[in-house]
Parts: structure tokens; C-alpha cells; sequence
């Protein structure tokens, strides 16, 4: 019998993004009004990586958009976690500060989760203190960390019910899979993690093949084969790659997106949705702030 291809619906993370922009450009008004005050956001940046100065860039572009204040705080690279902390408790202490992070790519002798540990929980804009990552776990933060917020997020739009539905998150990352696994168990998915192990033993290719919704966090460009995705599917390819003068995915998008019911694109999938959620985050963290 011949098998009937469901219509495959792109992901489009650049039309996603500009919705959300939408709703808070609107809420950061409403407390301009409101309070005279708009949220302010401070991203500490080790160093000068030519790289994350882009990245950095557009998060700012991104936050005037929305009307959110973005200061970069620079740390020489050779800065000590003793600085690095001491700054960090400066911004904890400032009122007129909202939000922090701390930027990636950081120094080697930097311990990230150390310094994490020392934000504000309320200012703690990528959920990444370790108090924040349990409150996650029981289901009572709002600063969720903002690229499985961004998932969610692309979920969400497909409309399609998460309970009860098959998940399967390729990589197991405390800034990807493992959050994310929370939030699809939250929205009552029976949720697998696959990881390195699951492809040594040779497993990847059945626990993909079961996938109602299928999350690829691995950074492996064309590690998932588009013959491997159940019909129907829905693909969320959160991979970037450079290969060559191109940015790919994790997933094989041309075969995959003949089975998928939804994909995303790599890029304009994830990426683009991702910062939106950071400035969410902002919003959240000053509401956190001055509402409780
Ligand atoms: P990490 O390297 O921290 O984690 C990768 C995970 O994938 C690990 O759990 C690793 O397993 C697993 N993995 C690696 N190779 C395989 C394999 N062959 N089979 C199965 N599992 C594998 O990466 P991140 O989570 O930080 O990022 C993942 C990707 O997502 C990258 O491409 C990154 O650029 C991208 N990214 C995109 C963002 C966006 O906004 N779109 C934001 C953040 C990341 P193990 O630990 O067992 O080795």
C-alpha cells in the first residue's frame, strides 16, 4: 500500500519570535505606564570572543526592540572567579537591576556553575542557579532556562496535545535535554533522553523511530537521518552547525521534513525563539521583583 506523506509544516522560529516580540513590547509599555520603570538586564562577558559579541549584539538589538534595557558588563579574561562573583553580588545588590547572566563562551579557570549559584534567584535570567534548576523540577519558577523555553514554545504553536504523547530528547545537556525533560514530563509526555550512550549501543535509530515529538539537542551535524522519523512526527532541531560557510542542524531537514508533520528549520527554527525567551525572562525576573 502506498503510504500516505502527511503535509510537512515548517517551523517558522522568525515569524514565532516576532509574535512574542509583539506581547512584550506590549507588557514592557503596560509597566512603563504603570510603574515608570521598564526592565533592565545585565550580561557579564568575559573577555572578547568575536563570536559571542555577535551573539551579544543581537541580544541587545533584540532588547531595544522590545524596550528592555541591556547593559554589557566586561570582565578582562584573566578576571579570578573571586571577581567574577564580587560583580555578580554587585548586581544582586542593585535595584536598578533586573536581570543578569553571565555570557558564553567563559574562561577555562571559571567555575559557570559556581558563579551561577551566586545570582540573585530572582535575577537568575537563563535559570541556571541551582535553585532555580530544583524550583524547575517541583514546578515553581517562571525563569525557565530559554532554549527549552523556546521548544515549548514551537510545541505549543503546532497545538498538537503533549500528554500522553511519545517524546524523545536526543542529547542530555544541563542547558538543553535535561531542563527540557522537565517541562515535557510537566505537560505529561512520556519522555525519553537519549545521549551518548543510547548511540553506542546502537539504540538511537528505535527510540527516534517512536518519537511523537522528537527534540535534537546534540550538536551532531545530520546525526538523526531523516529515514529514522516516525511519519507524523514532530521535529524540533535545536542543533547549529557550521559546516563549511553553512549553518546546519542535527537533523537531515530535506528527508526528515518528508515525514515530519511539523520541523523546524535550522536556521530561523530555535535560535530566533530563543532570545525572545530571554527577554521574557527579563520580564519575569523584574515582575519577580517588584510584584513577588
Ligand atoms: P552539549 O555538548 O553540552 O550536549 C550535547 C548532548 O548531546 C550531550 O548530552 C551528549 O551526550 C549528546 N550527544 C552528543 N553526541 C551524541 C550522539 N552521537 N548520540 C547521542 N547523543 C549525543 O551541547 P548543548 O546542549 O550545549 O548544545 C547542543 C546543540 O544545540 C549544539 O549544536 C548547540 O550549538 C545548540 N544550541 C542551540 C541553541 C539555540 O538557541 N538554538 C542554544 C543552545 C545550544 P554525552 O553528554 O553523553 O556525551
Amino acid at each position: 500500500m502506498e503510504r500516505v506523506m502527511p503535509a510537512p509544516h515548517i517551523l517558522d522560529g522568525r515569524s514565532l519570535a516576532q509574535d512574542l516580540l509583539e506581547q512584550i513590547q506590549e507588557e514592557v509599555s503596560r509597566l512603563r505606564e504603570q510603574q515608570g520603570r521598564v526592565p533592565r538586564m545585565v550580561n557579564i562577558m568575559m573577555g572578547e570572543a568575536p563570536g559571542a559579541c555577535a551573539y551579544a549584539r543581537s541580544q541587545k538589538r533584540v532588547a531595544q526592540q522590545a524596550g528592555i534595557q541591556y547593559d554589557l558588563l566586561m570582565l578582562p579574561r584573566e578576571a579570578g572567579q573571586e571577581e567574577l562573583e564580587a560583580c555578580i553580588r554587585r548586581l544582586n545588590d542593585d535595584p536598578s537591576v533586573n536581570g543578569v547572566m553571565i555570557h558564553k563562551p567563559f574562561p577555562e579557570h571559571i567555575d559557570y556553575q559556581g558563579a551561577a549559584n551566586c545570582l540573585d534567584v530572582r535575577k537568575d535570567l537563563e535559570g541556571i542557579n541551582v535553585a532555580n534548576i530544583g524550583k524547575m523540577l517541583l514546578g515553581e519558577t517562571r525563569l525557565i532556562p530559554c532554549t527549552p523555553a523556546a521548544v515549548m514554545e514551537h510545541l505549543k504553536f503546532t497545538g498538537q496535545p503533549l500528554r500522553g504523547k511519545e517524546a524523545v530528547i536526543v542529547g542530555a545537556s544541563h542547558i538543553v535535554g535535561k531542563p527540557l525533560s522537565l517541562l515535557l514530563l510537566k505537560e505529561m509526555a512520556t519522555v525519553t533522553v537519549c545521549h551518548i550512550a543510547t548511540s553506542e549501543a546502537g539504540h538511537l535509530p528505535d527510540h527516534v523511530g517512536r518519537a511523537d515529538i522528537l527534540i535534537v539537542a546534540a550538536g551532531r551535524p545530520g546525526l538523526i537521518k531523516g529515514e529514522w522519523v516516525r511519519d507524523g512526527a514532530v521535529v524540533i532541531d535545536v542543533g547549529i552547525n557550521k559546516v563549511g560557510e553553512n549553518i546546519v542542524g542535527d537533523v537531515e531537514f530535506e528527508t526528515a521534513k518528508e515525514r515530519a508533520s511539523f520541523i523546524t528549520p535550522v536556521p530561523g527554527g530555535v535560535g530566533p525563539v530563543t532570545v525572545m525567551m530571554l527577554m521574557r525572562n527579563g520580564l519575569e525576573a523584574f515582575k519577580l521583583q517588584t510584584q513577588g
